[in-house]
């Protein structure tokens, strides 16, 4: 089934303030973002109508925008109350929201000092991140030739759009070669992150092991998963973890807002089980995100 392009579906779109027909959310194209990467986002969920974490995620927006010198021109309540607005104009029950700020176009070059802020948040119904058969039997993964840049050359505990580059050249990369997605190591050879997922793996002993986020998102779901895993008494370690590590492990599994919990098979030459822990996480992560009791 052919996917009807973001630029073509109907609806409203919050666009600084107004509500704008979708077909109608434009910009010029001479804007700091599109050339110089002055944008950041957010990736949020909606379960039975509800806005997963919102407000930390709003949080991070501003989190986000205050990195990288960008003033959002509303209150985090504003934005709150607009996401809440929009999930319900669109009816989307089960889907995605997608804020973005960007400067504008009153300075075209690496000075931006005049630009207008401009906010909008998008919404759509949407299902799973990775293909739902792949998501039961574990993901495979190659190993990225990009690495994460160093905590000093980039923001980078934030989502700015400019830090996305690299994932989607690996994500490209993994896909061409017949992978689901892609491993990034940090700028020291140490194990990152997937290209829009936190990473954790499960050694022989049932303790979790998942990377110490120093220069990469430490994900709302990674928290979230954390938490989760430690109410259940599982052991989790962050810690620097060496590619070379990979063989001890039995389970791994990836965390995100778009990939929730989705079990990897196999890493480059590793080799993984979906065993029973990570199919209990996931389970209580999906009773968690639609406030079902405990299973
Ligand atoms: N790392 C990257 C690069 C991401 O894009 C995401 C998705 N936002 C994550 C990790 C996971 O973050 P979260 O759990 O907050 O969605």
């Amino acid at each position: 089934m052919e996917t009807v392009p973001y630029d073509k579906r109907s609806g409203k779109i919050w666009f600084n303030a107004k509500l704008v027909d979708w077909k109608n959310a434009n910009v010029h194209l001479l804007n700091h973002g599109l050339h110089y990467a002055s944008c950041v986002f957010e990736g949020e969920r909606v379960y039975d109508g509800e806005i997963f974490k919102l407000e930390e995620h709003t949080e991070r927006l501003f989190h986000s925008a205050k990195r990288m010198g960008i003033n959002i021109p509303y209150t985090q309540d504003e934005i709150n109350k607009a996401s809440k607005e929009i999930i319900l104009i669109q009816k989307v029950k089960n889907g995605y929201v997608r804020p973005v700020v960007w400067r504008g176009s009153e300075m075209m070059a690496i000075s931006a000092q005049k630009n207008k802020i401009h906010v909008a948040i998008a919404t759509w119904e949407w299902g799973s991140y990775f293909d739902p058969k792949l998501k039961l039997k574990g993901i495979k993964l190659n190993i990225s030739s990009w690495r994460r840049p160093a905590p000093n050359s980039v923001p980078w505990d934030t989502k700015a759009a400019g830090l996305y580059m690299i994932c989607t050249l690996s994500k490209h990369e993994a896909e061409s070669k017949g992978f689901t997605d892609s491993l990034m190591l940090d700028h020291e050879g140490n194990i990152a992150e997937a290209t829009g997922a936190n990473i954790f793996f499960k050694d022989k002993s049932g303790t979790l092991h998942t990377p110490t986020p120093d220069s990469f998102l430490d994900g709302i779901t990674r928290r979230c998963v954390i938490e989760i895993a430690k109410s259940k008494g599982v052991k989790i370690i962050e810690r620097k973890i060496k590619p070379n590590e990979m063989s001890e492990f039995i389970g791994c599994f990836l965390t995100g807002t778009a990939a929730e919990i989705t079990p990897v098979s196999q890493i480059d030459k590793y080799r993984f089980e979906v065993c029973n822990l990570i199919k209990d996480l996931s389970q209580s992560y999906q009773n968690l995100v639609r406030k079902k009791a405990a299973a």
